[in-house]
């Protein structure tokens, strides 16, 4: 068994790993990097022959995931791929605005079309990957399968493992509507891979539902590490911080403020619609407005079409309908006046320039009415990053291209992340005694406490860092 880690470093980056057994060549992942640009954007591809693969599977749809699979697709027209229903559905949409996004960039004079999208200008690519006819074209190639069902890498189901080379079977993630671990069986021995985790529910999304330890044992386990760089808050639970956001939203009211909530177009912002509704009918938020951007309604149109067809917390529930958000235009965002009382849940999550959630901010930065409220995690580098460690009366800038600004509205950071504490993560790896662990997804700091941490507690298991592009043998 071979593993070759095709992220271009140890960093949360465009996630791909590309695994040699049981006669068979497969990628699992083929993220783009939310920061770098044309082809530094993309995972080490070269690393596999044109025409070599046989199948590539991916874990869920965030783009650090998904969003260069076109690029892959068209070096491997042969492969087959596979993902559950639901990544396929949000999978697709957020290519094609994946693109738009790209030939925005690629062509400035036409403008910048502020804000609609996850991507802003400051993560630029500036060159077009792939075409919406190429995404059109391989996303009919896709093939779903459900979690829990047993696949070979030919594209069919069987009963029993024996009966293929190399069988893969999907079990849920807990991070977001679609996400799956992938339990690959191949050579006699069983090879976990993660994808991103979280091992509590969260207001959609249930545990992690992981292959149980009865089952058998895992050989290899490829993990994520995104928050091995900080302890998990003694005492706090997502109750906990639950309340505590629906207190400070109605002392913000109270003072005729506006709260912004910088979310993820996918997951975060459906994760937090629900917790809204939740908030109303305990009565905690009377009948505020809420307010999200486009795609975060595409996206949560599909977390509604799935709602009784995926595993996951409040079945049958359509935020669309429950929640009723309205919607925000790029101009709107830039020009409407910011009303009192009102929730704008606005995407990018780390505040990317140019996206709604950047553009509203600074409109929010130095008034003492409003409050950013952050609910996830953000690169210390980013807007987001930059404003949640700046002080009251300090001079930020969102935006090169805008004038610096003195922060006087409110800033607060909340604890309700999609992906594990370190300390699930810790617990799993020791529960399932897999004989390599293999740690990705995470900063070097990340990885390094996990590193030292088994190391200290797990002495007999072998703990591997996979350096970029070199093959491992496991
Ligand atoms: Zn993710």
């Amino acid at each position: 068994m071979r593993f070759t880690n095709l992220t271009r470093a140890t960093e949360i980056g465009a996630n791909s790993y590309l695994l040699e057994t049981g006669g068979r060549k497969l990628v699992l992942d083929c993220g783009m990097h939310p920061k770098r640009e044309g082809e530094e954007a993309l995972p080490n591809l070269r690393l596999v022959p044109d025409g070599a693969l046989d199948a590539i599977l991916v874990s869920h749809s965030h783009l650090d995931h998904i969003g260069s699979l076109p690029v892959l697709m068209r070096r491997q027209p042969q492969s087959r791929v596979f993902m559950t229903p639901a990544t396929a559905s949000l999978g697709e949409a957020l290519l094609h605005n994946s693109i738009n996004v790209m030939a925005k960039q690629a062509a400035p004079a036409n403008g910048n079309g502020h804000g609609h999208h996850e991507r802003g200008r400051g993560a630029s690519n500036a060159s077009l990957l792939f075409t919406h006819r190429e995404a059109d074209e391989y996303t009919q190639v896709w093939q779903p399968c459900h979690q829990r069902q047993l696949w070979s890498l030919e594209g069919e189901r069987i009963v029993r493992p024996e009966e293929a080379a190399v069988s893969f079977e999907f079990f849920d993630a807990g991070h977001i509507l679609g996400s799956s671990g992938i339990l690959l069986r191949a050579e006699g021995r069983r090879f976990f891979y993660t994808g991103d985790v979280n091992f509590v529910d969260q207001t959609i999304s249930r545990a992690a539902s992981f292959p149980a330890p009865e089952d058998g044992p895992i050989d290899v386990l490829v993990i994520e590490t995104t928050r091995g760089d900080h302890p998990a808050p003694k005492g706090v639970t997502r109750e906990d911080e639950q309340a505590r956001l629906a207190r400070a939203m109605k002392e913000v009211f109270a003072r005729e403020g506006a709260v912004l909530i910088p979310v993820f177009a996918l997951g975060k912002t459906q994760e937090m619609l629900a917790t809204f509704l939740q908030f109303k009918q305990q009565g905690l938020l009377g009948d505020v407005p809420i307010y999200i951007g486009g795609l975060s309604t595409k996206m949560t149109e599909i977390y509604d079409r799935f709602a009784g067809s995926s595993p996951r917390r409040l079945p049958g529930l359509s935020l669309l309908h429950s929640v009723a958000p309205y919607v925000l235009s790029g101009r709107a965002a830039s020009e409407e006046p910011i009303k009192p009382r009102r929730i704008y849940a606005l995407s990018s999550g780390m505040m990317t320039e140019h996206t709604l959630s950047n553009v509203f901010a600074r409109r929010m930065l130095s008034d003492r009415r409003h409050a950013i409220f952050f609910v996830g995690y953000a690169d210390p580098v980013s807007p987001a990053g930059v404003l949640r460690a700046a002080k009251p009366g300090d001079m930020v800038r969102l935006d090169d291209e805008a004038p610096e600004q003195e922060l006087r509205c409110q800033v607060d950071v909340f604890d309700f992340s999609a992906h594990a504490q370190r300390e699930t993560i810790l617990d799993y790896i020791r529960k399932v005694q897999p004989k390599k662990v293999v740690l990705v997804h995470g900063d070097p700091g990340a990885v390094e406490w996990f590193q030292a941490t088994l190391k200290e507690l797990e002495p007999a298991m072998e703990v591997i860092v996979p350096p970029a592009g070199v093959a491992l043998e496991l």
